[in-house]
Parts: structure tokens; C-alpha cells; sequence
């Protein structure tokens, strides 16, 4: 059916120029003012398009040919690039990312935070962008009768049998690949999402980078897993490196992977890794960043950003299992931690022992009922790093972060748009934001961290 008044209609073929990329990763031309997304373009290209869909304000396309490339198009590494969703810019030159990760935190900034004439520095980037994700979590079903286990087909539910994956470190692919085989020694059905039926949902892996213990993790759809005494032997036969095997139960008709119930099948609840000096212990359901190398760039431009002198008390909102607590502790005078996660704490709490920290305490909870809580018992914070979820800071967060007037608040985002909003409140409470650095977490991919140094107005630094 043809839409009347716009300049192109489904199945047009069209020759444009691409002039914006989207925060997707997708190339945007214009035609007559009217808006085409067209993924894997590049701005600068020449392309001809077929027209896909078009909706009253925008359409989408898809690349046919391009006429004129663009000097940032590379040829994306991975074979299985255009049929997986897992990264969407491998197409781009690593340059160009760091460049387009700049530019979507300064334009996010400004259009949702009205925040202008703030330093967005260049993205900091890997010399080495590939290899570098430390866990892997990896969907299992099965085809023509065998198990295979890999990603998830673009927009869709269908799983792809894979072997490799090169964000993936080496040791975690090898470890996906060596259970697959196992799990199908010993008849392993897998989890039927449709019919809500077998057994095996997911296997996820994660190493300790510098310690080289391997976690794994086999997320099943109820307690039963056949076999599970030899499958544990065989893993960790072929597995050396392997310190945890742990079994998570999730039984609900749910695109979440974990479930509540967690038991170690085999050694140690928990693997162990080193970022800078500091020891930590993570266990199977925590959060912990994925990428190590760049966590610390992070965590050190937290403590820049922190300006910590000894005679502080920091509270750091949303802690995880207290890594970011724990570089603070190395120079504050007391640290505060709050998560809602209670594993994460019961973490956070041995990382301060083994670590020999006693000046920081954790506290189970949600960030914005927690800190008002304290608030209410007189603590009052000189610095407050918040290193919330994608939906960014609860309101209510926000409110008792400007009651309790801290000189400085470090924001690690991993969301511009939510940042853009909770900065906005900030600066109307009275904070200035003085610098903003984006890390890049996620090579490969349009996610983005961003790292955020605000001070009170009424304060010289
Ligand atoms: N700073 C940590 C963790 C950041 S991820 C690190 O760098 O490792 C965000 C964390 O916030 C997760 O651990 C998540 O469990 C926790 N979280 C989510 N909602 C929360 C809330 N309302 N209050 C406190 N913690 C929350």
C-alpha cells in the first residue's frame, strides 16, 4: 500500500548520502527532510538502499550496494557479524567508534540535559579492542536433535550454533565449547522455550583475567541436571583452569537467564581476579565489569574524579561487590557502600577482608531508601559516587544526594541518556558539571560508559 506524501515508498530503490549515524549504529539519510535508517551505512557513504518500512516520520532501508565507501569502513573481522546481534559496529574503524561514543555523550547531553560548554574529553579507548570480555553467557537449544549453544539471530530467538567469538577471551570460548560437548556426551537435553521443556538454559563462563580461575556456571531450567557427578568430572578434566562449578535453577518462562536458587556443584562458591592491587572474590550472580582492562581506567578515573585528600567519608551508591568502595578505602577515611543485591554484599564484605580494609561498611538495599536512611542518621558525605543500572538514579536518590550537599559527586554511567536526566536534576540542585569522560567498555558495540566529575557551585574546585 503506498503512503501518501512521503518521498519514498517500500521497496523504492534509492541512491543517498549518509549524513548522521543513529546511537544503534545505524546510517541516517535524508531525503527530502525525511529520515532513512539504514543499518551498517556510514556517514560520508554513497550507498544505494531498498526501502524496507516506512512510517509517517521515518523509514527504514537496507544497504545494497555501496557506491562511494567511507576511510572509517573496515571490513568487520567476525564471520558471523551480520547474522548476530551482539555487536553492532564492527564495520566502523576502531577510531571512529571511540569518536562516535564521544559524540553521542556530548549530543545526549546537551539535547536531554541542556548541558553545553562542559569538556566531553575523547573516549578512552583499548590498544587491543578485541578478546577482551571475561564472562560469556551463552544460550543452549538444539538442531536436527543436537545441542548447539551460541548467540541469539538479530532480532529474533533463534539460536545460532557458534564456535568463537572474538570480543570473547580465548579461555571462556574454549570452556563453552568443551561443556557443549559434555553436556551432549551425557544426553543433555536442552531448555525448549516454546514448550517450556529440557533442561539446560544457559551456560555462562567467567574468569578471574589475572588469577585465571574459571567459573562455570550451568543454568537449568529445574534441580534435576542427569548425570551431574560425571559431567563435574569431565569438566574438570578437560578444564584445568576451572576453581567453580555452580548450578543456578531458573524455572520461569523468562528471557532473564538467572533464577534465585544458586548451588555450588563443585569447588569454590566464588573465582577471584585483581584489578590494580586490590583481590576481589565474585561469585556466580553478581555484577562485575566485564571487561578488566578498561575497569581499571575507570576505577582509576573514578578516584581522579573523587579528589580524595584522607580526611573523607564517601558513600559509593550502587557497589556492586565493592570495587569501586575498595579503591576509595585506599585513600578515604571511611567508605560507605550500599547494593541491593545480597550476594554482591556478602561479597563486598570478604573483599574488604582479605583486602585488610577496615574502614568500610555495606549495607543491603536499594541506594534510595538506604542513603536517605543515613542521611536521617546524620552521616554527611564529602564525596558520593553512583554507578547506577541503565535506568540511571531514583528520584528520590537525587533528592537526598542534594539535601546531603557532598563537595564533589563522581557519576559512572552506562546510560547518557539517564546520565543526561539525573545531571539536569544535579545542576538544578546546584552542582556544575566539570568534566565528562567516556571509557569504552564495549569495543565493538554502541555501548558506553561514561565517567562524570561534578562539584558544588559554591565550592572553589
Ligand atoms: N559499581 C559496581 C557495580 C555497578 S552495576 C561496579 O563497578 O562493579 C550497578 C549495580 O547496582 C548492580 O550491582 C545492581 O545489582 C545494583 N542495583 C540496581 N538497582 C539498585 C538499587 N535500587 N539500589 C542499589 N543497588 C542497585
Amino acid at each position: 500500500m503506498k503512503q501518501k506524501g512521503l518521498p519514498v515508498q517500500k521497496n523504492d530503490i534509492v541512491e543517498v548520502q549518509i549524513e548522521d549515524l543513529t546511537h544503534e549504529g545505524a546510517g541516517v539519510a535524508k531525503i527530502d527532510g525525511y529520515a532513512l535508517f539504514i543499518p551498517e551505512a556510514i556517514p560520508g557513504e554513497k550507498i544505494e538502499a531498498k526501502v524496507l518500512k516506512t512510517n509517517k516520520g521515518y523509514g527504514f532501508a537496507k544497504l545494497l550496494k555501496i557506491i562511494k565507501a567511507s576511510p572509517n569502513r573496515v571490513e568487520p573481522p567476525c564471520p558471523i557479524f551480520h547474522q548476530c546481534g551482539g555487536c553492532q559496529i564492527q564495520h566502523l574503524s576502531y577510531e571512529a567508534q571511540l569518536k562516535m561514543k564521544q559524540k553521542q555523550v556530548q549530543d545526549v547531553l546537551e539535547r536531554i540535559g541542556g548541558i553545553k560548554d562542559v569538556p566531553v574529553h575523547p573516549t578512552l579507548g583499548m590498544d587491543e579492542p578485541w578478546q577482551y570480555r571475561n564472562k560469556s553467557q551463552v544460550p543452549f537449544g538444539e538442531k536436527d536433535g543436537e545441542l548447539i549453544a551460541g548467540f541469539y539471530q538479530k532480532r529474533s530467538h533463534r539460536i545460532i550454533d557458534m564456535d568463537s567469538c572474538i570480543i570473547q577471551q580465548k579461555e571462556n570460548d574454549i570452556a563453552v565449547q568443551a561443556v557443549k560437548e559434555i553436556a551432549s556426551r551425557y544426553g543433555i537435553r536442552a531448555y525448549d522455550e516454546e514448550k517450556h521443556r529440557g533442561t539446560l538454559r544457559h551456560v555462562v563462563v567467567r574468569q578471574g583475567k589475572k588469577t585465571g580461575e574459571l567459573m562455570i556456571v550451568l543454568v537449568t531450567r529445574g534441580k534435576e541436571l542427569p548425570n551431574k557427578k560425571n559431567i563435574i568430572d569431565d569438566i574438570r578434566e578437560a578444564l584445568p583452569g576451572v576453581t567453580s562449578v555452580v548450578q543456578n535453577i531458573n524455572p520461569k518462562r523468562t528471557n532473564v537467564i538467572f533464577g534465585d536458587e544458586t548451588k555450588v556443584l563443585w569447588g569454590e562458591e566464588y573465582i577471584h581476579d585483581y584489578i590494580g592491587d586490590i583481590r576481589f572474590a565474585i561469585s556466580a550472580r553478581s555484577f562485575y565489569q566485564v571487561n578488566p582492562a578498561q575497569t581499571k581506567v575507570l576505577y582509576d578515573k573514578a578516584l581522579e574524579y573523587a579528589d580524595i585528600k584522607g580526611h573523607e567519608t564517601v558513600i559509593d551508591a550502587y557497589c556492586g561487590i565493592g570495587t569501586i568502595s575498595l579503591f576509595l578505602a585506599q585513600k578515604a577515611k571511611r567508605v560507605l557502600g550500599v547494593e541491593i543485591v545480597p550476594e554482591a554484599i556478602s561479597d563486598a564484605k570478604q573483599n574488604a577482608r582479605i583486602n585488610g580494609f577496615d574502614n568500610v561498611d555495606f549495607a543491603v538495599g536499594e541506594a534510595e531508601k538506604v542513603i536517605p536512611w543515613w542521611y536521617a542518621q546524620g552521616v554527611r558525605p564529602d564525596v558520593i559516587v553512583v554507578d547506577p543500572p541503565r535506568k540511571g538514579c531514583d528520584d528520590k536518590l537525587l533528592e537526598t544526594i542534594l539535601a546531603m550537599k557532598p563537595e564533589r559527586v563522581v557519576y559512572v554511567s552506562c546510560n547518557p541518556a539517564t546520565l543526561a536526566r539525573d545531571l539536569k536534576v544535579l545542576e538544578e540542585g546546584g552542582y556544575k558539571t566539570k568534566e565528562v569522560q567516556p571509557v569504552d567498555m564495549f569495543p565493538q558495540s554502541t555501548h558506553v560508559e561514561v565517567i562524570v566529575k561534578l562539584v558544588l557551585k559554591d565550592t572553589v574546585n
